[in-house]
């Protein structure tokens, strides 16, 4: 039998100062708002209504703004390492609270815990980043054509940042933008996804408190909650926004693209991936098996750097296979909870609706079911799926799109360059990994000859990334690069400055004007 893990709802809900019934708008530590319109916050294991919020209206996003500008004013002034030190504090906050917070992302979201703890972990990761940071926004000093002269570049906080998170990292995704924003001197303002409130809410309880310790404006962090039409749009319309980061479907990016970038405001945008292994006949079988298994059924597929495609060498394919449907097989599916589960439920009925005509349209297209495909109800509600197996042609239309579902698309192929072409053939551009003992095909694969990915890795998978690194992709994935590297440049605005110390007037390019 399943050992339980002892952690309660009752549990979670005292720790992270939850309630049943909620109000969804904060600056400054008081939570409010006036809509009457509630979102239902829903446990997906079994259906059970966690909580309802109610939403912010346009008059509580306003007020939000209001504080959150005045704020700003306000942390811009500290000097940067001093902001870092409250960061550091908010690592220390999440520090102690990981194990109920990790475990709200399990109920809330269903991720196993062990992954909602990791998740917790990316945002301790984040707060240390981001306090060495805070002491190192550097820029250059330039060499100027002109005689004592000197030229710098240097770099100033940007205003209120707005921040837009999907479900399926409910907190890390949010953590990863504020960090940076609030060494950077900026004020954030969140709009959390509407299906993973009671996250948002946890997380504004925790710095809440930190910054009232520290006597800074609470107003620095705020939280809007509300649907992606109505607050949602109302912030990306927010001339007082200069920078979205959005983190969500392809299709979101498109429209958060279009009207921030319509008013001239900048956006990070980190949207859907198509994320393959190409997995060598001279690779470590062994590794590349337990890779790429963790990568298309972690996370029961809902993360964006899942791995949707294996692309295996036509000689090894048949034995790979057999040894990836045999670990498909024994895939524990249930509780998240529970310390057993391998993998939870998916975020919700809609999202197994897409699973079902994702592997519908595949048989349409040719495709071939090696395993799974079917719809599971333990706990009565329909969230649980088989994660599965699909033989199918890299060009069927249902591969070249996102299913967030773990549902694997697998094809073989002969030579290397054949699945470097059969790898880039898809509109998206997040993550990608190949699996090989060989230098040079490992070298080739990160060469312009190979992937076209933001991220690409050579015998490790394709989710599972570390803080440190830009974490981002091209094409539909939206160009972003948020978290790690120097992300941090785009939560502040640069400055180009030339002085000149010895007093002689000198035009650039030798110009002469003299009255
Ligand atoms: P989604 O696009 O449905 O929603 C994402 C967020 O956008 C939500 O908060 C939603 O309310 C908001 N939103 C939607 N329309 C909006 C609008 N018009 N104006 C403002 N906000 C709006 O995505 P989801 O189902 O929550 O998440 C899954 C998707 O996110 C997948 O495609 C996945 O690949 C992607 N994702 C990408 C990354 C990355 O870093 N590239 C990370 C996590 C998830």
């Amino acid at each position: 039998m399943a050992k339980k893990t002892k952690i309660t709802k009752a549990a979670i809900f005292r720790a992270l100062g939850l309630k049943a019934k909620m109000k969804g708008a904060n600056c400054g530590g008081e939570w409010f708002a006036d809509s009457k319109d509630y979102i239902t916050s829903f446990n997906p294991t079994n259906g059970e209504v966690l909580a309802r919020i109610e939403q912010a209206s346009s008059r509580d996003y306003d007020k939000v703004m209001r504080e959150a500008r005045k704020a700003f004013l306000v942390w811009r002034g500290l000097p940067a390492p001093q902001r870092g030190e409250i960061v550091r504090q908010v690592g220390e906050a999440l520090r102690q609270k990981k194990e109920m917070l990790g475990a709200l992302v399990s109920l809330e979201m269903g991720k196993i815990y062990t992954e909602g703890l990791g998740e917790v972990q990316e945002m301790i990761d984040i707060c240390d980043f981001a306090v060495g940071l805070s002491r190192n926004l550097s820029g250059p000093t330039l060499q100027s054509e002109r005689p004592k002269h000197r030229m710098m570049e240097q770099w100033h906080p940007l205003g209120v940042i707005g921040v837009i998170s999907a479900f399926n990292f409910p907190v890390a995704v949010w953590a990863w933008n504020t960090a940076l924003a609030w060494v950077c001197g900026d004020s954030a303002l969140w709009k959390p996804s509407s299906k993973t409130p009671l996250c948002a809410i946890a997380c504004q309880n925790i710095v809440n408190e930190v910054f009232a310790k520290n006597d800074v404006p609470g107003a620095i962090s705020n939280v809007t909650i509300g649907r992606g039409s109505t607050i949602g749009e109302r912030l990306i319309n927010d001339k007082h926004i200069p920078m979205v980061s959005a983190t969500g479907s392809t299709r979101m990016g498109q429209r958060i693209g279009g009207v921030v970038g319509a008013r001239l405001g900048r956006t990070i945008l980190e949207l859907g991936g198509n994320n393959a292994v190409i997995i060598s006949e001279k690779a470590d079988l062994t590794g590349a098996l337990a890779s790429a298994f963790f990568g298309a059924v972690g996370t029961a597929g809902q993360r964006c750097t899942s791995t949707r495609r294996l692309i295996i060498q036509e000689t090894v394919y048949d034995k790979f296979l057999k040894k990836m449907i045999a670990n498909y097989k024994k895939v524990a599916i249930g509780d998240p909870l529970d310390s057993k589960t391998l993998m939870g439920p998916l975020i919700d009925e809609g999202a197994v609706k897409d699973y079902e005509n994702a592997i519908a349209a595949a048989r349409e297209q040719g495709g071939k079911v090696l395993c799974g495909g079917k719809v599971l109800k333990p706990f009565g509600a329909a969230t649980f799926v088989q994660p599965t197996i699909i033989e199918i042609d890299n060009k069927a239309a249902i591969v070249q799109s996102e299913t967030f579902a773990p549902i694997l698309y697998v094809m073989k192929y002969k030579k290397i360059e054949q699945a470097f072409k059969l790898h880039n053939d898809v509109p998206q551009g997040l993550s990608s990994a190949i699996y090989t003992d060989s230098v040079n095909e490992g070298e080739a694969f990160l060469s312009y000859l190979g992937s076209d990915c933001g991220i690409a890795n050579i015998n490790i998978g394709t989710s599972g990334a570390e803080i440190g690194g830009a974490f981002g992709g091209e094409k539909e994935t939206g160009g972003g690069r948020e978290s790690g590297s120097d992300a941090w440049k785009l939560y502040m605005r640069r400055q180009t400055n030339t002085i000149n110390w010895g007093g002689e007037v000198h035009l650039a390019q030798g110009v002469e004007f003299h009255a």
